[in-house]
């Protein structure tokens, strides 16, 4: 079958060929109709040798969906030909935050070794993939794989920021969404569907900020040094009550930080590597800060009602699976509008 594989520390992804996997006990086969790209690809792929723990080679790929096709010995209550959506922060099943269906959160998946797929164990970009346990399987019913794949993480991890500062988006609040990409771009619809707040949309690029005023934002803004005065200015000086960094570079900390409202929220979702200095005198009174990691099972059930209802829409750029590589470098261009999706 073919694969997107990063196969060399420094060399990008290729497609290449490999055999089909075989599920083990309890494993289910699917054939992938659609594999999602993120940022966070390349912030691995980007990584010097000495820092990349993610395993060689890694078929990429950690937003996936496809129709179940062979089930390991002892799977039950899956049906072959089911389309499902693959739920991706793989947890250990037993701990606390696991049997709460917080598996981003499982405090024994380092220790057992227990990755992603994409992420360490194979990803979704493929013809085919394995996925470890049904309870990782959420079914799709009539909605598109292709145009659902990116809500798995691009959905979810937004979807699990907003609702960590749910508190905060009460009816008159203003809410920043910085970084109006893959994620920032469903986080102001989701923010949009869930509450009466004011988005503002901060991008460093004009294109970016067109799709965000398309997809709801009410506010969009070019990220510059002045970036925090004008959200100040737009909240009549008071600031933001949450703001969503889907970028996390030191520069777009430093505006969060500044604009950010006395008792308001700080969520970090963005990789960047910046840092937010909290303490009595540098945030303002009663500031939360949070960097929050994808979302739970149950909070991607909650996503795909989202979109069934049409309240949420992942703008996606559909490539076959030969132009995996094309779209990556438009990915690491900052070229691309909404989500690249493969479909192998
Ligand atoms: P993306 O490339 O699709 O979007 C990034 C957006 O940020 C683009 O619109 C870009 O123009 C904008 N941007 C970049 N630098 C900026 C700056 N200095 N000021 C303002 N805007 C800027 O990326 P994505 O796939 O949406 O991922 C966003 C971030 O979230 C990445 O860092 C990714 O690794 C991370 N991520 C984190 C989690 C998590 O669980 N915390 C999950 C998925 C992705
Ligand atoms: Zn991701
Ligand atoms: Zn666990």
């Amino acid at each position: 079958m073919k694969a997107v594989q990063y196969r060399e520390v420094g060399k990008g992804p290729e497609v290449v060929e490999i055999d089909i996997p075989e599920p083990g006990p309890g494993q289910i086969r699917l054939r992938v109709t659609a594999a999602g790209l993120c940022h966070s690809d390349w912030f691995l792929m980007d990584l010097p040798a000495d820092q990349y723990a993610y395993g060689l080679p890694l078929t990429l790929g950690h937003e996936g969906t496809g129709i179940v096709h062979k089930l390991g010995d002892g799977v039950e209550g899956i049906d072959i030909g089911g389309s499902y959506a693959v739920y991706g922060p793989w947890g250990c099943g037993q701990c606390h935050a696991c049997s709460q269906g917080r598996e981003n959160y499982c405090t024994r998946a380092a220790e057992l070794g227990i990755t992603p797929p994409g992420l360490g164990a194979p990803g979704a970009m493929a013809e085919y993939m394995i996925v470890d346990d049904a309870r990782h399987l959420v079914p799709l019913g009539d909605l598109d794989p292709v145009q659902t794949v990116s809500l798995t993480d691009a959905g979810l991890t937004p979807y699990h920021a907003i609702r960590a500062a749910q508190d905060r988006l009460f009816p008159g609040a203003t809410a920043v969404v910085i970084g109006a990409g893959g994620l920032g771009h469903v986080g102001i619809q989701i923010l949009r569907a869930i509450s009466a707040v004011t988005v503002i949309a901060v991008d460093q690029n004009e294109e970016k900020l067109a799709l965000a005023a398309e997809v709801g934002a009410h506010h969009t803004l070019m990220s510059g040094p002045d970036t925090a005065d004008e959200i100040r200015a737009l909240t009549g000086g008071q600031g933001a009550q949450a703001v969503f960094d889907f970028v996390g570079v030191q520069s777009t900390l430093d505006i969060a930080r500044a604009a950010v409202a006395v008792d308001g929220y700080v969520s970090i979702v963005g990789i960047g590597g910046g840092l937010l200095p909290t303490g009595f005198f540098s945030t303002p009174f009663g500031v939360s800060v949070r960097a929050p990691y994808w979302g739970s099972r149950s909070e991607l059930h909650e996503v795909l009602d989202l979109a069934r209802i049409g309240a949420v829409t992942v703008h996606t750029e559909v490539y076959g699976i030969d132009d995996a590589v094309e779209a990556y470098d438009k990915l690491h261009a900052g070229t691309v509008r909404g989500r690249a999706v493969v479909v192998p």
